[in-house]
């Protein structure tokens, strides 16, 4: 491992981060990811390429458009770092072999869908599909899993969460989730397989709910249970755990 390919691979995450901002906020409006090129959303000044270096340039710009000084929001630098370092978590795991690239694009997916998940409460079917593929085709490559693992994950993970759904509705009256929440478990599901998707699910729900009871407490709302969050970012966060620490995990759980 050399310094040189660490930091290749950071400044690799920061490019796809910076095109992950771009899908986060063209896809939910309906707008083309690959055309037009970047623009301020207030001014619609086209950004030049020197305004468009992932980080540095929101650093020389002070976080400013150029062209308005509308501000821009730090959540654009931040993912673009977030990104570099689920780049380099992958590498520093897998190498750089297929099992990285296969599993960063799992990582960047996670990402994009939890902030549009934050934005817009919903989880676009395109992503979950290209992920559900990804996982499928992926499956062909490992040698811990098979295509028939990957099927399964999808199954136990979307039936799963689908039922516990429905009871929740049957029950409480109340639509706890949204399909878009039940195919992102497909995908999920065929990278990390029946117990990964179960681990997912429960991991994600707890954090949820240790989240979503504080937050509700913060602004003071008075039906603590019906205060709503987005599920999406609970589940993709359950997920990258079991992803990096899925043997310790089986390990711990199995004996
Ligand atoms: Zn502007």
């Amino acid at each position: 491992m050399s310094t040189f390919i660490v930091i290749s691979v950071f400044l690799l995450g920061l490019i796809v981060g910076s095109f992950l901002n771009v899908v986060i906020y063209r896809m939910p409006r309906g707008l083309s990811v690959v055309k037009p090129r970047s623009y301020c959303t207030k001014c619609g000044h086209k950004i030049r390429w020197y305004e468009n270096i992932p980080v540095l340039s929101y650093i020389f710009l002070r976080g400013k458009c150029s062209s308005c000084g509308e501000k821009i929001s730090v959540r654009y630098p931040l993912i673009e770092i977030l990104t570099g370092l689920a780049a380099v978590a992958a590498y520093l795991k897998w190498g750089l072999t297929v099992d990285f690239i296969f599993n960063f694009l799992f990582l960047s997916l996670l990402i994009a869908i939890t902030f549009i998940d934050i934005d817009f409460k919903i989880i676009p079917d395109e992503l979950n599909l290209v992920g559900f593929f990804l996982g499928i085709v992926y499956s062909f490559f490992r040698h811990d899993f098979s295509v028939f693992d990957a099927f399964l994950g999808a199954v136990v993970g979307a039936g799963f969460l689908f039922l516990i759904g429905y009871l929740y509705f049957k029950f409480k009256g109340i639509e706890g989730l949204g399909f878009g929440d039940v195919k992102l478990m497909a995908f999920i599901g065929t990278y990390l397989g029946w117990f990964g998707s179960l681990f997912t699910i429960f991991f994600g729900s707890l954090l949820g709910a240790i989240v979503g009871i504080t937050v509700a407490y913060i602004k003071g709302e008075k039906n603590k249970n019906r205060y709503e969050i987005p599920f999406g970012p609970f589940l993709a966060t359950g997920a990258a755990i079991y992803l990096f620490f899925g043997e310790r995990i089986r390990e711990w759980y199995f004996g």
